[in-house]
């Protein structure tokens, strides 16, 4: 009996001990991909290019083989950009980029001096208004005032007055929370969202050196590797590994939640897969996904030009913001993958990996999206709970529990061995 509880021990302590070992890899991956060395995994500094190469090296390092001659799967898109220091001031004080203010991705150029005309909808609303606040608008900022609302009708027509007045003179907005994104054209003046605190109805002078690069038809690169299975069938696992990249010099956006922890999990499973001793059921093709932040753009390209044999491709599993799971994951697309949602309930229930696995509609919100509008069988998954930094200047490695990693990667691992 007593050999018994030893061995249990063993056994328990050993898959404890292997559980400890993934997570401290995935942690060391997460701190590669978001050092300052990438960039934040965009296009200042070509961060995105060396993070793709990192990739193919682990891919390689792995034993994944590459689809056509090499790793990459190139494609070209537009993309505005800030390579230069971005500076604002109101009313003489200095504001932080990134923590006081971030440009609209959309933003063209400002230097220089402007004084403040505070807007509000009654400005825009009738054309003989619109034409006197042009008229007072010239040479100067437009700061505009919406009132709090949550409708999309509404929010769309405040961005549209926002695009139009971009085309005019710079913008200057007060927002509840900056988030920051990627835009693929740019208007000729920049809109500055300013966290609330350092703005005031009061304000009168703003200072601003904006200046942007719309990099056209820049190139970037999906990385694919895949390992043989059994037969003929392909699953697919894919994460996007780029990010928002820098804000100038000074705002680096690390987004260890999105997607290095995606980016780690598709490496651990990579790695997992091209052991020897580990061949898959099916055919498996990992992609690193390019330019999901500026639209979803990798995996539009890999959905079109279709590296493997399509009608083969049995599954697509997304992995985009894994980097807690206290509450569990939430699988998107479930209602129209009820077998595959079953199937992740079912292993999860008898191995008790994870809280819960819960089940969303479909939506068009990460690299799936692509696919499942080409009919292919897709799910993407994030976690729940913990730690909610999204798109800005906080999202860092540090702050990334990794709580359920091991775990999330055992259930990805026996879903992908028992698909069928
Ligand atoms: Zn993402």
């Amino acid at each position: 009996m007593r050999s018994l509880w030893l061995l249990l021990a063993l056994v328990l302590g050993t898959n404890a001990r292997c559980q400890d070992l993934l997570t401290a890899r995935a942690k060391a991956w997460l701190d590669t991909l978001t050092s300052p060395a990438f960039d934040g995994r965009g296009y200042v500094n070509d961060g995105d290019h060396r993070a793709a190469e990192w990739i193919a090296q682990q891919f390689q390092r792995f034993g994944l083989q590459p689809v056509k001659q090499d790793y990459f799967q190139p494609f070209q898109f537009n993309v505005n950009s800030f390579p230069d220091s971005v500076k604002v001031r109101i009313d003489g004080k200095i504001l932080r980029p990134g923590i006081d203010f971030l440009v609209d991705p959309e933003s063209g150029k400002a230097q220089g001096a402007y004084a403040l005309v505070h807007i509000a909808p009654d400005d825009l609303h009738t054309p003989e208004r619109r034409r006197m606040t042009m008229g007072v608008l010239a040479g100067k900022a437009a700061c505009v005032h919406w009132p709090a609302t949550k409708n999309a009708d509404t929010l769309r027509v405040y961005r549209q007055w926002e695009r139009d007045l971009m085309h005019q003179v710079p913008v200057i907005k007060a927002v509840p929370k900056l988030i920051w994104s990627v835009a693929q054209e740019a208007l000729p003046f920049p809109l500055i969202e300013v966290a609330a605190e350092a703005l005031a109805d009061s304000s009168a002078l703003v200072e601003l050196q904006v200046v942007n690069k719309l990099l056209s038809r820049r190139p970037a690169r999906n990385v694919l590797g895949m390992v043989k299975g059994k037969g003929s069938k392909w699953v697919m696992v894919g994460a996007h590994y780029d990010h928002l990249g820098r804000m100038g010099p000074d705002a680096l956006f690390p987004g260890a939640n999105d997607n290095a922890s995606g980016t780690a999990m598709l490496l651990s499973l990579a790695e997992h897969f091209g052991k020897k001793g580990n061949k898959p059921r099916h055919n498996l093709l990992f992609v690193a996904f390019a330019g999901e932040e500026a639209g979803l753009l990798g995996s539009q390209w890999c959905a079109t030009d279709r590296p493997i044999d399509w009608k083969e491709l049995r599954m697509m599993i997304n992995l985009d913001i894994l980097g807690t799971g206290d509450d569990g994951i939430m699988v998107v697309n479930a209602t129209a993958q009820p077998r595959a949602f079953d199937q992740l309930v079912a292993i999860n229930g008898s191995k008790g990996y994870l809280k819960e696995v819960k089940a969303r509609g479909p939506a068009c919100n990460s690299d799936h999206c692509p696919f499942v509008q080409r009919g292919v069988p897709a799910i993407y998954i994030y976690t729940l709970g913990g730690v909610a930094h999204y798109h800005d200047v906080m999202d860092r490695a540090e702050t990334l529990p990794l709580t359920e990693f091991a775990d999330l990667h055992a259930l990805l691992r026996d879903f992908i061995q028992a698909w069928k």
